[in-house]
């Protein structure tokens, strides 16, 4: 596909393990195949479950490092180069968009494994700007919608913006096989959460505190369902969306990633 869009799809990915990085599975498959439906975006702007600050930041360097924000892995993960340029230019734009002041820039920050490691298999060129957008972890649930919604107009500027965390995601009860069969309710929070997201029945994801024990058991930390909210703030309401990955790894984390349509 190579003309670009009035309008650049929005995307949610679920990145999980780090070991992902260097994985020949269904994910990764899946998202060699997700290339095929896309042309390049002018950049790339990937809200990160792995940047928590006060206030939200936009990475504003032309040269960010790439962040190896995961321990214990084996040396094959760190040895891995993915080194796309910033742009200054973009954060700018990104920071225009939303208004206000809502977004700083920080020419500071590298990017980390939240993004890099889920465009490796997309774009392995690394030649198309990566920036990424921090999470304002203080804020509530709703925060994080309203910003995405701030930041719909990206997409009419041929930038994709990737909402990467997950949508399950237990660290605590996570099995280190990634073929693990999954907690019953991580399978019972991603089924809701899936026909929620058929449904469009964006209220109810925003507030999912209020969606029973298998929630709480599924996001008991914020930072990795957020990302989401994002995403969902970007979809217009003429648009459906449309899954690309379903799967639950390890047991209790949910890989489900899904784009607009
Ligand atoms: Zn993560």
């Amino acid at each position: 596909m190579s003309t670009i869009p009035a309008r650049y799809p929005v995307m949610f990915i679920g990145h999980g393990s780090p070991m992902n990085i260097i994985a020949d599975n269904k994910f990764s498959s899946d998202m060699v195949r997700l290339r095929q439906r896309l042309p390049d975006p002018e950049a790339i702007l990937v809200v990160s479950a792995h940047w928590l600050t006060r206030g939200t930041r936009v990475t504003a360097g032309s040269d960010p490092e790439q962040i190896y924000d995961f321990y214990g892995f084996p040396k094959a993960l760190y040895d891995f180069v993915y080194k796309a340029p910033g742009s200054p230019e973009v954060a700018e734009k990104i920071c225009e968009a939303a208004g206000s002041g809502l977004i700083v820039p920080d020419s500071q920050r590298g990017i980390d494994h939240a993004a890099w490691a889920v465009l490796k298999h997309i774009w392995p060129e690394q030649k198309i700007p990566v920036l990424e957008l921090s999470l304002d972890i203080a804020r509530e649930p709703r925060y994080h919608f309203e910003t995405g919604q701030k930041m719909a107009k990206l997409r009419e500027m041929n930038i994709l913006v990737i909402g990467s965390g997950n949508i399950v995601h237990n660290l605590h009860e996570v099995d280190f096989n990634e073929n693990a069969d999954p907690y019953p309710w991580a399978v019972d929070f991603d089924n809701v959460v899936k026909k929620l997201l058929e449904a469009k029945e964006f209220e109810s994801l925003i507030n999912y505190t209020g969606l029973g024990k298998n929630a709480m058991r599924s996001v008991p930390t914020a930072e990795h369902y957020l990302p989401m909210l994002y995403t969902l703030g970007m979809i217009s309401d003429d648009e459906e969306i449309s899954f690309v990955h379903e799967s639950i790894q390890n047991g209790s984390v949910s890989m489900r990633s899904f784009i607009s349509d």
